[in-house]
């Protein structure tokens, strides 16, 4: 018997977290693979955030929190909007889950029905597709390309729009290509939305702190837009707590309202431990995660510039996050022994079974040409890793 419903037999496995799993594998069975697939720092969490979390439980903070989080958290990532943002989110706008995912899916459910269209500038993240799929919404691709630096133009946005866009959802910086937008180019996409008033924008910043050039720009500090901008981020990335499983997000009022009736259904309030950690975090001066940045922006000049070096790879220069996005199809086709590389899957399996450098397809970003590299590991495992891809690159005949 197959019990499984047609939902979950759509739904594909998160691509991130199974090569992570596959690199795991090999792993264990004592070969020494270097693992570029998972988007996560490596760094540990900072102490201060680390004490705040023990102070949590021995003063027994142990059972259950409101379902949009503690009153004290949600004041002060009103006050962090403010304070980076320039976001004007009351407290009761606010919703603390666990993870910007949940953030991200709670939105989606809130708001997304059966034959709605909602357009996400490709390269996306791939949890995105997927959950808007699994709420029978119609994923809208826009294309964008290296050259382009993965950015889409305000007339691809506009020929985009239809009366049927629910939504507009984008990570900026970009999980998988860390380009950001300018407040410029934002401002120029901005002046698109505010023509077409039905469409509802979720602005992803959860790589906000990992910036390299300048300071991220937040979509829904323009007036006009902020009404109707959820914006959603997290401490996973920035402070390095990815499993604390801690993520928020700023939404018009029934949004919110909305969110936490979701919440309130299925998991409840967020961790009680995290939600305390989170507080210190949330309250620091942002600057207490610059070392973290300086590190992320070494090991990005890095990998550039050894991967210039490797022939017939093209990539953009990201200004934020910590993924480089390369275009690799000059290697589709190409064989190794009598396994044909037909596309990036292909390829990264043999980057991982042969090279034994675990990253992750494009395709599960919407453009099969690519691969993702997460660097968020040391300068001698990246040397160490490019030395790999570029010699098992070199095997292809
Ligand atoms: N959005 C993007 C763009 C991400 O890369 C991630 C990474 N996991 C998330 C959301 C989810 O983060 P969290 O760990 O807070 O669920
Ligand atoms: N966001 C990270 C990534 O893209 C972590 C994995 C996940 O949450 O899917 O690799």
């Amino acid at each position: 018997m197959n019990f499984l419903s047609h939902r979950v037999q759509k739904l594909a496995e998160s691509e991130t977290l199974a090569m992570a799993r596959l690199g795991n594998e090999l792993k264990e069975k004592g070969i020494n693979v270097i693992n570029m697939g998972l988007g996560e720092p490596d760094f540990p969490t900072p102490d201060f955030v680390k004490a705040a979390g023990k102070e949590a439980i021995d003063k027994n903070f142990s059972y259950y929190t409101p379902v949009p989080g503690y009153k004290d958290l949600l004041e002060a990532i009103a006050g962090k909007f403010e304070r980076d943002n320039n976001l004007h989110y009351k407290p009761s706008q606010i919703v603390v889950s666990t993870g910007a995912k949940q953030s991200i899916i709670n939105v989606v459910m809130a708001t997304v029905n059966p034959g709605d269209e909602v357009i996400l500038p490709a390269p996306y993240w791939v949890s995105y597709s997927e959950m808007i799929q699994l709420n029978e919404g119609v994923v809208v691709s826009l294309e964008t390309d290296y050259k382009s630096d993965f950015k889409i133009s305000p007339a691809q946005l506009e020929r985009a729009i239809t009366p049927k866009t629910k939504m507009f959802l984008f990570s900026n910086p970009s999980n998988p290509t860390g380009s950001m937008y300018s407040e410029a180019e934002l401002r120029a996409l901005g002046e698109v939305f505010k023509r077409h008033p039905h469409v509802l924008i979720l602005s992803d910043e959860i790589y906000e702190y990992i910036t390299f050039e300048e300071k991220m720009f937040s979509i829904g500090s323009i007036p006009e837009l902020a009404n109707r901008t959820v914006t959603v981020n997290g401490l996973s990335k920035g402070f390095a707590m990815t499993g604390w499983r801690l993520g928020y997000l700023g939404a018009p009022e029934a949004i919110a309202k909305a969110c936490v009736k979701i919440q309130g259904q299925f998991t409840s309030g967020a961790s009680s431990i995290s939600q305390r950690a989170a507080l210190a975090a949330v309250k620091a001066d942002p600057s207490t995660v610059n070392q973290m940045r300086e590190a992320f922006r070494n090991r990005r000049d890095l990998l550039i510039s050894l991967f210039r070096e490797i022939p017939h790879v093209h990539c953009n220069n990201p200004g934020g996050a910590f993924y480089l996005f390369p275009e690799v199809s000059h290697y589709f086709g190409k064989k190794y022994q009598d396994t044909v590389m037909s596309d990036a899957k292909d390829l990264c399996m043999y980057l991982l079974n042969v090279g034994h450098v675990a990253l992750t397809p494009g395709g599960a970003f919407g453009a099969p040409n690519y691969i993702r590299l997460s660097y968020a590991t040391s300068e001698a495992q990246i040397r160490e890793a490019v030395k790999r891809i570029k010699t098992a690159l070199s095997d292809l005949r």
